[in-house]
Order: C-alpha cells, then structure tokens, then sequence
C-alpha cells in the first residue's frame, strides 16, 4: 500500500485468444500473475475479429495468423490502459525439432505488421535454452523481478500448467481455456444447433471421430463453426490429440529410413494418426482433419496422414479452412461423412 492506502496499480498484460493460447494459454496466465500482473485476454473470435485481422496481416497469411492479428486489435480496443501485450516466441520444445517459422518470428511480425505502440512482452521457449526458464528470467527482469524470483515463479507456473495439462482433454478443453478470463462480457454463449437424430433413435448408433488438427483450429470453434458441438448432435464421440496417451508421443515417427519429423505440431499430429492407424484403430469410426488453407507443414503430412487412413480403409475427410469458409458447405460435409460412416458401419453389423 502507498501512503493514500491504495493499492498500486498493477502492470496490464494483454493475451490475444489465438493461435498457441489455445496450448499454452493457461501457463502464460499463470506465469504472469505469479508476476504480479494484472492479466486480460481478447474476446472471444466475432466476425469483426476476423475481419480487422484479414484486413491488418498479408493476404497469403493462414487464417490462424490472420486471427492474431484480429485479437492483438480487439486487445487494443477493448483496453486502451494496457501496459505491455503478450507475444510469445515458440521455437522448440525438442531438440531437432522446430515450431512452424511463424512461431519463431510472431512479436516481429505482429510489432512491424501493425506498428504496434504499446511494447511487447515476450517468452522465449527454445529447447536450447532450457525449454522456457531462461525466457521466463529475462521477463521476469522486464517486470522488475530478480533472477532467482523469476525462475521460482516459472516453475510453480509451470507445475500448474502440468497439473491442468493432466485433466484436460476433448470434454473440457474449451471450458477450461474460457474460464481463464475473468471479463464477464466474454463468457462464450453456446450455440444450439438443431437435433439431426430423431429423437427416438438417438444414442442407438454411436461413432467415435477422431479430430486431427492444430488446437487453434480443432478449437477454435468459431472459424471451425463449432465442428465438435455439430459431430455431438449426430450423435458421435469425440477424439482429439489431448485424448491420447501421453505415452504415444515418445516414440519418434520416421518418415522414411533418414528423415524423422522436423515440424514439432505436425509431429504431434502424426503421432496420434499412427496410434489410431495401428493399436487404436477400433476405437474410431473416422477421421476430420482440419488444416489451414495456405499452411505449408499440414500440407506436407495430410497427404501422408490420408494415404495411410485409405490403406487401412478408415473414412478421412479433410476440412480446409480460411476465414470465407461458408457454413452450408462445411455441414453438407459433414453430415455426409457421418451419414455414410453410419450406414457402413451399422448395416454392415446388422447383416453379419
Ligand atoms: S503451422 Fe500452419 S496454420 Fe499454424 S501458424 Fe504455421 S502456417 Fe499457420
């Protein structure tokens, strides 16, 4: 307290909703507060976020770019006492192993895309430098903090993350991510969609789909016009990569004799595809995979991730998504995959 008796203001931090908020969002709200920050995170994805972002970044951006863009504006709007905006720089968590280039470049990029003046507040995560603690100090001395302070307050950040990281998975994941926000205008209203399973029939004819995906689009339910909430009303099960055992994940995937995966998210996501392509076949019915227009390393393995699912005959749909992606057609698909999966699999039970 000063000498009036009021509190000191605390240091604002804004965290765009986008692109690895929807990974790591939960460990930069706790490192920041356990800065002593005060921590706001943009609203929800609107259609204006979307359009301020495709208007704001390059044409030949992906549409999780072009959203950062849309949520550092929304920041900006919304909060115009903020003290630093929170841009991270993911480059590796594996050694050999990198983050897409965008990643590396992101509080470059979004300083110069959108001459940025409030300063930017980053982390540097970088397997060699110690997976995040260095980055963590040299914020940490950003806030004021001391060496040593700063390190303790990475790792109790990061032991909580691990923590919530252990019961997250499809079910909650969304919830979870939302209730970090504390603005009571951002509580994200559930859309109802219209029941496509009469009634009487429904929950006789269960599938299991297994969602492929980056998380900012798996997610991110407003550009993937809330793909789960739709598979749910046609009565399937969802699977995600948070669904599967972390075990899964320790064993490199070789893409021929020589080369191992370089791309660390596609290498998350080719690592799920080969469990359900082998131990965990029965327990899906299908595959969506959504994938970014214009995204370079997706386009690399869907090819790979499809030819596999054909050869072991799994239905595989890939959904592609920019940000003119129109509904009518997204749910046609859909609902045909699932209408055709369904029949397949139950008149084939029906008949055996
Ligand atoms: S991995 Fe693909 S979707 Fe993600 S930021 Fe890079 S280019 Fe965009």
């Amino acid at each position: 307290m000063n000498e009036s008796n009021i509190p000191p203001r605390k240091i604002k931090v804004g965290i765009p909703r986008a692109l690895y908020f929807y990974r790591y969002g939960p460990l930069w709200v706790y490192l920041l507060r356990q800065f002593q920050c005060d921590v706001v995170i943009s609203a929800p994805t609107s259609a204006k976020i979307v359009e301020d972002g495709a208007k704001q970044a390059i044409s030949e951006l992906c549409v999780p770019m072009k959203l950062y863009f849309g949520h550092v504006q929304a920041l900006l709007d919304e909060y115009p006492d903020l003290d630093y905006v929170f841009i991270p720089r993911y480059v590796s968590i594996h050694k050999n192993q990198y983050y897409c280039p965008k990643f590396l470049t992101l509080p470059e990029t979004i300083k110069y895309g959108m001459k940025l003046s409030v300063p930017i507040l980053t982390l540097e995560v970088n397997a060699k430098k110690h997976y995040g603690i260095e980055g963590a100090i040299e914020m940490g001395k950003t806030l004021g903090f001391s060496l040593e302070d700063s390190g303790k307050a990475w790792m109790v950040a990061l032991k909580k993350y691990n923590q919530l990281k252990s019961k997250m998975n499809s079910s909650n994941y969304i919830d979870i991510l939302a209730s970090l926000d504390k603005n009571p205008n951002h509580v994200i209203k559930k859309r109802k969609f219209r029941e496509v399973i009469p009634k009487k029939i429904r929950g006789k004819f269960p599938l299991s789909i297994l969602i492929l995906g980056h998380p900012y689009n798996v997610y991110e339910s407003y550009i993937n016009m809330h793909l789960i909430e739709r598979l749910k009303t046609l009565d399937c099960h969802i699977l995600t990569i948070e669904d599967t055992h972390s075990d899964q994940f320790k064993k490199p995937v070789k893409i021929n004799k020589i080369y191992e995966q370089y791309w660390q998210s596609e290498d998350e996501i080719l690592k799920t595809a080969r469990y359900y392509l082998n131990e965990g076949k029965k327990e899906i019915d299908g595959v969506i995979f959504l994938i970014s227009f214009a995204c370079g390393p997706d386009s690399l393995i869907e090819e790979l991730v499809m030819r596999d699912m054909k050869t072991r005959k799994i239905p595989f749909l890939t959904l592609i998504l920019d940000e003119h992606s129109g509904e009518s057609g997204m749910v046609t698909r859909i609902e045909s995959l699932v209408d055709m999966i369904r029949r397949k699999k139950y008149d084939s039970i029906s008949s055996s």
